[in-house]
């Protein structure tokens, strides 16, 4: 849609073009942006000029995801043997249920800025101990792991004038056997659950619950726990959301549900399997 209020659109080239004005702000691929009025908005500043590559594999076998790297590409990423959790990304991405043209343009950074509590990004990046790039007004940099990053429905750790750059993802989280479970009140309905489980190859146990609450809740167990051990802990979580796309009480009974079944999985699964499970 037209965004009437807005009289200008700056093509960050560089660094130093990331300064915004009381009424600016980054525009990643726009999906969200254009889709609804944004009273207050007379400006944006458009990220994808600055011409980041869209994923980084680190030395050390980790990957770093530009803000900037739309969905698509994220999907296109060859997967790597040494990388069982690469297997994720397509389905995390299919999660978020636009035609491919809204995958073509949707960043990563712009979903988890976003943060909507069925933001997919999100929830794959807090499953794999992904840590936020912030590029700080001025010229510096801080670090936080996106499960600090996003703070609630609509909020995030971003200060006035700051950018979200990169997320991190380090190798041991990539290396890890994983699994998912997703549901939604309609086939193509916005997630309302989505639970992602990784056993680290030390024998760590991570479950990952997001959609189903207003930010994400990571539960790690230095071993496989009990059915017991795990539901209890979920259960501890008091904190469903509440919206059209599901009430609190199921979204609990749907991750308590998931976090189950992916304990039994993982569990079972042989470790040369690999292979995330929509
Ligand atoms: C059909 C359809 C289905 C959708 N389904 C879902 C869904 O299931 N889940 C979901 O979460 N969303 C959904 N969306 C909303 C949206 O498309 C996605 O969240 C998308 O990933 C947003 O990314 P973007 O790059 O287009 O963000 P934009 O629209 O460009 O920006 C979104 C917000 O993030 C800010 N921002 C963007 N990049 C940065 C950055 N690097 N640093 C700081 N701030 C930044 C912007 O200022 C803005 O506030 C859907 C949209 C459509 C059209």
């Amino acid at each position: 849609m037209d965004l009437i209020e807005v009289r200008e659109t700056r093509i960050a080239r560089r660094r130093n073009d990331l300064t915004f004005g009381a009424h600016e702000v980054a525009l990643g691929g726009g999906s969200w942006l254009f889709s609804e009025p944004q009273p207050g908005i007379h400006g944006l500043v458009d990220l994808t000029g600055l011409g980041w590559e869209p994923i980084v594999e680190s030395p050390d076998g980790g990957l770093e995801i530009a803000a900037t790297c739309t969905l698509a590409e994220l999907r296109r990423m060859p997967r790597h043997p040494a990388r069982p959790a690469d297997a994720l990304f397509a389905p995390a991405v299919d999660a978020l249920l636009g035609s491919w043209k809204v995958h073509n343009v949707a960043t990563v950074g712009g979903n988890v800025c976003l943060a909507l509590p069925a933001g997919p990004m999100t929830s794959l990046t807090a499953a794999l101990d992904g840590v936020a790039v912030i590029w700080m007004p001025g010229g510096g940099e801080r670090r936080l792991p996106v499960t600090e990053f996003v703070l609630g429905v609509r909020r995030t750790a971003l200060r006035p004038g700051e950018v979200l750059r990169a997320i991190e993802l380090p190798a041991v989280a990539l290396a890890a056997r994983v699994a998912m479970r997703r549901i939604a009140l309609s086939e193509l309905g916005r997630s309302a659950a989505f639970v992602i489980a990784r056993v680290d190859a030390g024998g760590e146990f991570v479950v990952t619950i997001t959609a189903a609450t207003p930010r994400p809740y990571q539960l790690r167990f230095a071993r496989m726990p009990g059915d017991r051990e795990l539901a209890h802990a979920v259960s501890a979580i008091d904190d469903w959301h509440d919206d059209a796309h599901g009430a609190p009480d199921w979204r609990r009974a749907m991750t308590l549900r998931f976090a189950e079944e992916l304990r039994n999985e993982l569990t079972t699964r042989s470790v040369a399997r690999d292979g995330a499970t929509p």
